[in-house]
C-alpha cells in the first residue's frame, strides 16, 4: 500500500473542488445528427464564456456544446482559482507587434479580471471570489532579483498600481519562511473554480445553449463536429479543447498537455492563521522557475500548487487527476517549507489536470474565415481570466464574419490570428518537456543552496531550449 493511501489523501477524483461543492448531474448526451449556427467542442471556461457572450449578443443563435465528459471536467474544474490578469505569450507579442500592442493586450487582460467577478455577481454565480490581488514572494536572493526585474517590467506594460515590498512588509501580509521581498498587483481575485464553471453551464443553459454532455468530438472538419452519436453541422466550428486538443484527429502536435498538480490541506485553524497571517486572501506565487502558486481558501485551506509530472509521452493526458506519490510528497514540502509551522497539517486531497502549451508558448484566439473554424487556448498555466477575453474575441470574430458586427478593439488584440509551428514528434517532444522540469529544478536547488544573485545560467538555457524568450 504506498504512503499516501495509508495517510488518507483522497488522490484524483478529479479535484478537491468537486468533493466540496458535488459533482454535478451529467447532461444528456448527443442523439443522433443536429445542425446549429454555432457549436462549440468543450465545456471549460472557454467554452461556456464563448455561449456566454454569443448567447447574449444574439440570442437568436442557435448555440450546441459539445462535452465529452461533463462541463468543467478539465482544468476549468481543477485550477488554482487565481483569476488574474497574466497571459501566456505578451513578452513574445509586443516582439511581434510592438510594445503599444502588448500594452493594449495588458491592459485587456486587467479589465477582464474585473469583468469575471462582474459577471458572476450580476448573474448570481456564488464563486467564493476575493479580490485581494496577487503577492509573489521571493526568498533566495537570486529570486529577489528576478522579482525587481519583473516588478519593472510588469510597470513597463502599465501596471502603475504594482507594489514592491521589503522583508518586513510581506511579513505584515503574510509569513512565508524566509521571504525577503515580493510584489504585489491589484489585479488578481481568488475564486472556487468549480463555482464558477458549474454556475456558467447553468446560467448558459438557461440562457437557450444546448449543451450534450458524455460526447465525445472525435473529429472537427469546416461546418461539421463528428462525434459516436451523431455529427452536428454548423458554419462555425469552435474548438475550446485546451490540454484535451492532441486526441482529435489532425491535432496531436498542436498543443502539448502539460500536467499540474495541487494539493489541498485540511481547514486550519484560527492559531494556525495567526501563524501565518495572509489576512488580504491574496493569490500567492513565487519567484522559483518550478513555480508554485496557492490560494487561502473561502473555507479555510491552503489548495497549493506547482508543476508534478510535467507530461506524459504521446501527448496523453490524465485519469480524472491521480497524482504521483512523489509529486504530492513535493508539493508537501513546498508548503513547509513556506509555513514551517503547519508541518503537522494534514493534506486532504491532491490531484491534477492538463494545460495547453503551444510550442512558441503564445496563447491564441483565432477565427479562420475561409472555413469558419475557430479555437482559442495554449493559455498555459493562466487561463482562468484568459479564457474570458478568448470568448469575448470569438464572439466579436464570429459577428464580423457573419457580417452582424465591426471590428472591435478586441478582434485587433495582437494575439488574435497568431500561428505557431506544431510540436517535434516524440521522442523528442518528451525528452524536451522533461530535461527542461529537471533543469529547473535544479536551478531552484542551486539558487537556494547558493548565495548568488545572478538567475541560474541553467534556467535561463532551458527557457532558450523551450522556446519561451
Ligand atoms: C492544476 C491546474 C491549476 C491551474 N491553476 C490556474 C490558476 O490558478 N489560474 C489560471 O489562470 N489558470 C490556471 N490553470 C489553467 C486554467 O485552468 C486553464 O487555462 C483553463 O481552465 C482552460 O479552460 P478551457 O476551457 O480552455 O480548457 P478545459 O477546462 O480543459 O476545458 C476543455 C473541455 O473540453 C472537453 N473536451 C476535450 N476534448 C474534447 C472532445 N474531443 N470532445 C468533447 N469535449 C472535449 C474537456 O472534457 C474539457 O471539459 C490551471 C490548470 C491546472 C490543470
Amino acid at each position: 500500500m504506498s504512503s499516501l493511501a495509508s495517510s488518507g489523501v483522497v488522490n484524483g477524483g478529479i479535484s478537491f473542488w468537486y468533493a466540496d461543492d458535488g459533482f454535478p448531474v451529467v447532461r444528456e448526451p448527443l442523439v443522433g445528427d443536429a445542425t446549429a449556427d454555432v457549436v462549440i467542442v468543450g465545456g471549460g471556461f472557454t467554452g461556456l464564456w464563448t455561449a456566454y457572450y454569443l448567447k447574449k449578443a444574439v440570442p437568436f443563435l442557435r448555440i450546441t456544446v459539445l462535452e465529452q465528459k461533463f462541463c468543467g471536467y478539465g482544468a476549468s474544474g481543477r485550477n488554482g482559482g487565481w483569476l488574474y490578469n497574466g497571459i501566456a505569450g505578451r513578452d513574445r507579442y509586443a516582439k511581434l507587434h510592438g510594445h503599444e500592442a502588448a500594452v493594449r493586450l495588458q491592459k485587456a487582460m486587467n479589465d477582464t479580471v474585473d469583468e469575471v467577478v462582474r459577471v458572476a455577481a450580476e448573474e448570481g454565480i456564488e464563486a467564493g471570489v476575493h479580490k485581494g490581488g496577487v503577492l509573489e514572494v521571493a526568498t533566495t536572493a537570486a529570486q529577489l532579483a528576478r522579482l525587481k526585474a519583473f516588478h519593472e517590467h510588469e510597470a513597463a506594460y502599465g501596471e502603475k498600481d504594482r507594489e514592491l515590498y521589503g522583508a518586513r512588509e510581506t511579513a505584515e501580509r503574510i509569513r512565508v519562511a524566509g521571504a525577503v521581498g515580493s510584489s504585489w498587483t491589484p489585479h488578481g481575485a481568488r475564486l472556487h473554480p468549480v463555482k464558477l464553471v458549474k454556475g456558467l453551464a447553468a446560467v448558459v443553459e438557461a440562457l437557450g445553449v444546448s449543451i450534450f454532455e458524455s460526447t465525445p468530438v472525435t473529429e472537427i472538419r469546416p461546418k461539421h463536429a463528428v462525434t459516436p452519436y451523431g455529427t452536428v453541422r454548423a458554419p462555425y466550428v469552435l474548438r475550446c479543447t485546451e490540454g484535451f486538443t492532441a486526441a482529435l484527429k489532425g491535432q496531436r502536435r498542436t498543443w502539448l498537455p502539460m500536467n499540474s498538480s495541487m494539493i489541498a490541506t485540511e481547514p486550519l485553524t484560527d492559531a494556525q492563521w495567526e501563524s501565518v497571517g495572509w489576512a488580504g486572501r491574496e493569490a500567492l506565487g513565487d519567484m522559483a522557475h518550478a513555480y508554485m502558486y496557492a490560494q487561502r481558501t473561502a473555507d479555510g485551506r491552503i489548495a497549493l500548487g506547482g508543476r508534478g509530472v510535467p507530461y506524459r509521452f504521446g501527448s496523453r493526458t490524465d485519469n480524472d487527476g491521480r497524482t504521483q506519490d512523489a509529486t504530492v510528497e513535493a508539493l508537501r514540502e513546498i508548503l513547509v517549507r513556506f509555513f514551517p509551522s503547519l508541518a503537522g497539517v494534514r493534506i486532504e486531497h491532491a490531484w491534477s489536470g492538463v494545460l495547453g502549451v503551444p510550442r512558441d508558448w503564445c496563447a491564441t484566439v483565432t477565427l479562420d474565415r475561409s472555413t469558419g473554424l475557430g479555437w482559442a487556448g495554449g493559455y498555459v498555466g493562466s487561463g482562468v481570466a484568459t479564457t474570458n477575453l478568448a470568448a469575448r474575441t470569438l464572439r466579436d470574430l464570429v459577428q464580423l464574419d457573419s457580417g452582424q458586427g465591426q471590428r472591435t478593439e478586441l478582434t485587433e488584440l495582437p494575439w488574435v490570428g497568431h500561428k505557431v509551428r506544431k510540436w517535434e514528434p516524440e521522442p523528442l517532444r518528451w525528452l524536451g518537456v522533461q530535461g527542461m522540469y529537471a533543469t529547473y529544478r535544479a536551478a531552484d536547488e542551486r539558487e537556494r543552496t547558493g548565495h548568488g544573485v545572478q538567475s541560474s545560467r541553467l534556467a535561463r538555457f532551458a527557457d532558450r531550449v523551450a522556446g519561451r524568450h
